[in-house]
């Protein structure tokens, strides 16, 4: 039987700041080596991302001389934390599109701005600067919280790069998501090269959040390389405050996306809580149009409770570790590229990471194999299955080879 934890008692948390100003922290030692990039609160009524970074920022200059790297803490959407709601004119989450970047590009001349358009050209500017500065990995961080109450997890793209360091971490993965959304700010820094890792740390407004939060930066300190476990004298308590929070760390991979739009008029029922299991056929909401059942005996993950969002629920299913092994193998050997000698598989002219397959032979693929080869984002054009997986998968563009 799932057993429903029983939730705090929660009262709003405001963050201090201001608008338009995303810089929290800047925190460089020996520039040479690793770059680590946080964002918190990119979701405004998320106040204990950028709060978790507020206290951490006071107490690292105490560490600077011994950052063999730098560190950059950010405020995401600062004009939502404000007004303490998710975004004003749309999801700065869901807003780093080719097309919303080239509007917002700092070098645009378009002046026709929403509240979140301000909000990336701004973090544009920071970005580029230090992207471009970097001599070594760059690592991204994004921290968030959920309406419903549940264990933190990390979302995770799924390049090789981001899962190694993932599993430095001890913290549930969700792997895939960010393939099922499109324009996440994490995406975005993805498809530059970075190692990224977003974080669901666990209930709006709650202190457990915060704590998570904060054991998570500082052992990303020391899992990106910048700072040494011996210099960091919390060490073992922040991993024991993520390990406490995470129970038994999990790989999960995503299996379904369930989008609404706002005339769905979507409903969750209620007393779900992520990664509780479900049967096949189990009510799980309901919209306009009905009973929305689960497809697949699995896990659901990130139900909805809340009005804004373009997510109901997910559903996913724990991996085995000798399936993430032999998709590293495969991986690392390249193996999917091999796909394009299959009849009825053609390599899209306009991107070498997608590729496009026939009806009868897109039949013959179960997910599984896709995923095992990289492929988690899937869509029909036509008659054909467009798949494409992520770039950067094994290297590092910001790591200079000898
Ligand atoms: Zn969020």
């Amino acid at each position: 039987m799932q057993i429903l934890s029983i939730p705090e008692k929660l009262e709003a948390k405001h963050v201090e700041i201001v608008e338009g100003e995303h810089l929290i922290g800047e925190f460089v030692g020996d520039e040479t080596g690793a770059t680590l990039v946080v964002f918190g609160s990119v979701h405004g009524n998320e106040a204990a991302g950028a709060l978790a970074l507020q206290k951490i920022a006071k107490r690292l200059p105490a560490f600077q001389k011994k950052l063999h790297g730098r560190v950059y803490f950010l405020a995401g959407n600062t004009r939502a934390v404000k007004q303490s709601v998710r975004f004003i004119d749309s999801d700065l989450n869901r807003h780093w599109t080719l097309e919303n970047i080239k509007h917002n590009s700092p070098n645009s001349h378009i002046t026709t701005k929403r509240a979140e358009d301000l909000e990336q050209t701004e973090i544009l500017i920071l970005l580029e600067k230090i992207l471009k500065s970097a001599k070594d990995e760059v690592y991204a961080l994004d921290l968030h919280s959920t309406s419903a109450a549940g264990v933190p997890f990390a979302t995770v793209g799924d390049t090789l790069r981001n899962r190694d360091f993932a599993q430095k971490f001890p913290i549930t993965i969700l792997l895939g998501i960010e393939e099922q959304l499109d324009g996440t700010i994490l995406e975005y820094l993805n498809n530059t090269g970075a190692v990224t890792l977003g974080y669901e740390g666990g209930q709006h407004f709650a202190d457990s959040t915060i704590a998570a939060h904060e054991a998570l930066v500082w052992l990303a300190l020391v899992n990106s390389g910048i700072l040494a476990k011996e210099d960091l004298p919390g060490f073992e308590k922040h991993t024991e405050v993520l390990r406490r929070a995470t129970g038994k760390p999990r790989i999960v991979e995503i299996r379904y996306r369930h989008a609404i739009t706002e005339s769905d008029n979507f409903k969750m029922e209620l007393g779900f809580e992520n990664f509780q299991p479900v049967k096949r056929g189990e009510l799980l909401a309901y919209d306009r149009k009905g009973a929305i059942k689960s497809a697949e005996k699995g896990l659901i993950l990130m139900p909805l409770y809340q009005t804004l969002g373009e997510d109901g629920f997910f559903t996913g299913r724990e991996v085995a570790p000798f399936w993430l092994k032999l998709s590293g193998f495969l991986r690392r050997w390249k193996i999917g590229n091999l796909m394009r000698f299959l009849p009825g598989v053609k390599r899209s002219e306009f991107d070498a990471e997608t590729f496009e397959i026939n009806t009868k032979i897109a039949r013959i693929f179960p997910l599984q194999i896709f995923h095992l080869l990289g492929f988690r984002k899937r869509r029909w054009r036509g008659n054909k299955l467009v798949v494409s997986r992520r770039r950067f998968d094994t290297e590092s563009p910001f790591v200079k080879k000898i």
